[in-house]
């Protein structure tokens, strides 16, 4: 029997995961999303035929999973609304909310809880997401095999030892899908300069960022190898990496990584 799913909180990140656990076969009649307005619940019946409440200590009544999808600013409050009900309960919680510690959580809802923090990316919106997941230690190997099933749906997922790992997560993938449209940016202005059509430019910069990454992830050869093999000495391809090479690449990325690291700390 699929366990008993309750999403508090049917937005982006709730939809983004619903809908890949739709389409990866997970029972509709097991996920339940909440919401305080029926406007934003209707779409999510109409869309995915899940169960769908207003009032969340209800809907966690019979959780054996309850997935905290509400916005950070907003979550103590939305704790304190259902502690009594999960306490009753005890079911698994798996946190997709930026910068709110594990511990944190678990005080807000009332103690004693197995708690997954999970650091996702925009792209779970597409179902190809990559997300960093970390477990306190009242989590259950079959609890986490459980958190691996429902939030492999939206992507990729990797676990984390360390909590504070999570910041290193948030530099590798949860905030650089923006740091690839950048780079999108930087090659349709550069294409454009060189005589190419916006839109053009624009359409054949996405489709390399995408075949590159599809040939590195099915290669077992390292990126530096890949790198290598598209470079003849004296080509054109070697002018281009030695110019991003001489012009400090490497550093300006670590650079960029570090300073998000640094401010996901400030924030937890
Ligand atoms: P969102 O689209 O604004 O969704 C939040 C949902 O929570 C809305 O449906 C909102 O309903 C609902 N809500 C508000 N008060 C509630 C309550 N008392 N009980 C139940 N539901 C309530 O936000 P999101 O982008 O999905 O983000 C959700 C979480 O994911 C955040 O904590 C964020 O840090 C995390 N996250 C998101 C992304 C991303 O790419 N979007 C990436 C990483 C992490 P109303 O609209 O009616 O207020």
């Amino acid at each position: 029997m699929a366990s008993q799913v309750t999403f508090i909180g049917a937005g982006n990140m709730a939809g983004a995961i619903i809908g890949g656990m739709i389409d990866s076969g997970y029972l509709r009649d097991a996920i339940t999303a909440t919401s305080p307005s029926d406007e934003m619940l209707a779409p999510m019946r109409e869309k995915y035929g899940i169960h769908t409440a207003t009032d969340n200590a209800a809907a966690v009544a019979e959780a054996d999973v309850v997935v905290l999808a509400v916005k950070p600013q907003i979550m103590q409050d939305v704790c304190a609304g259902m502690r009594d009900a999960i306490q009753a309960r005890k079911p698994l919680i798996v946190s997709v909310a930026a910068g709110l510690p594990a511990e944190t959580l678990e005080a807000w809802l009332g103690g004693e809880l197995a708690v997954v923090r999970c650091m996702p990316n925009t792209p779970s919106l597409v179902g190809a997401g990559a997300a960093g997941l970390y477990a306190n230690a009242k989590v259950s190997d079959t609890q986490r095999d459980l958190a691996t099933e429902l939030l492999e749906a939206a992507g990729l997922v990797e676990w984390v030892d360390d909590e504070g790992l999570l910041e290193a997560v948030t530099a590798v993938s949860g905030s650089a899908p923006a740091y690839f449209f950048l780079m999108f940016e930087a090659m349709e202005e550069a294409g454009v300069s060189l005589g190419l059509p916006a839109d053009t430019a624009r359409r054949l910069a996405m489709q390399t960022a995408f075949g590159a990454a599809r040939m590195a992830m099915d290669s077992d050869k390292t990126p530096g190898e890949l790198k290598r093999n598209v470079m003849s000495p004296g080509g054109t391809t070697e002018r281009a990496i030695s110019h991003l090479e001489d012009a400090g690449m490497r550093r300006i990325v670590a650079e960029a990584m570090d300073a998000c690291a640094a401010r996901a700390r400030e924030m937890a």
